[in-house]
């Protein structure tokens, strides 16, 4: 593996996984830290490492230090095959993310704050709020759809909803994610999800 020469840089997120290469989460520096100190850490896989300076040992003169991996494997049962098939907590965020913030009926590009979640079956008419039947939609065309279906209101849908999976989730939730995380998770995405294509 290369490991790029170390670098002190500001807390960059950790990807951890579990003993069997399963993306986990992501954790700060501290927490990777306290999994290195706690000899818990069974295996890196990143291309990057990152130097984190404690405090002055008294005896020795010496400060002391500790070198993290960007993707860490973490020791234990406790890790092991959780969770990765749980489905993730939906939020705006993440789901401008998931649709690339392109509005699911103009096809327009738009920031955040332009953006809504657009049930496609109304919860006035049963819908639920649950990725499966959410879409990224601007203001105008929400207001224009209103309480209807898109049947009802005319308008056709671009592209179909679905379900991130784990390691989609976790490029979705973190805005600085370095590139050897970001490799190491799109082998682990959904053949369906766009970010898969790039
Ligand atoms: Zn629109």
């Amino acid at each position: 593996m290369n490991v790029s020469p170390e670098t002190t840089l500001p807390s960059p997120l950790i990807l951890t996984l579990d003993m069997h290469g399963v993306p986990n989460r992501w954790v700060n520096w501290q927490h990777a830290c306290f999994y290195y100190a706690k000899n818990l850490v069974a295996w890196d896989a990143g291309q990057h490492r990152f130097v984190f300076h404690g405090g002055m040992n008294r005896l020795t003169g010496e400060r002391s230090r500790i070198v993290t991996n960007s993707i860490i494997a973490i020791k234990g049962k406790a890790f092991a095959g959780t969770s990765f098939n749980i489905v993730p907590p939906l939020n705006n965020r993440e789901l401008f993310h998931r649709d690339r913030h392109m509005c699911g009926y103009c096809g327009g590009d738009f920031s955040s704050v332009r953006l809504t979640r657009d049930h496609i079956v109304p919860i006035s008419q049963g819908g639920r709020d649950i990725w499966m039947n959410v879409v990224t939609a601007c203001r105008a065309c929400n207001q224009k759809k209103s309480g209807r279906t898109p049947e009802q209101a005319g308008m056709m849908l671009l592209y179909t909803p679905y379900i991130p999976n784990k390691a989609e989730y976790l490029i979705l939730s973190n805005r600085q994610i370095l590139a050897d995380q970001m490799d190491f998770l799109a082998r682990h995405v959904n053949a369906n999800s766009r970010w898969r294509h790039g």
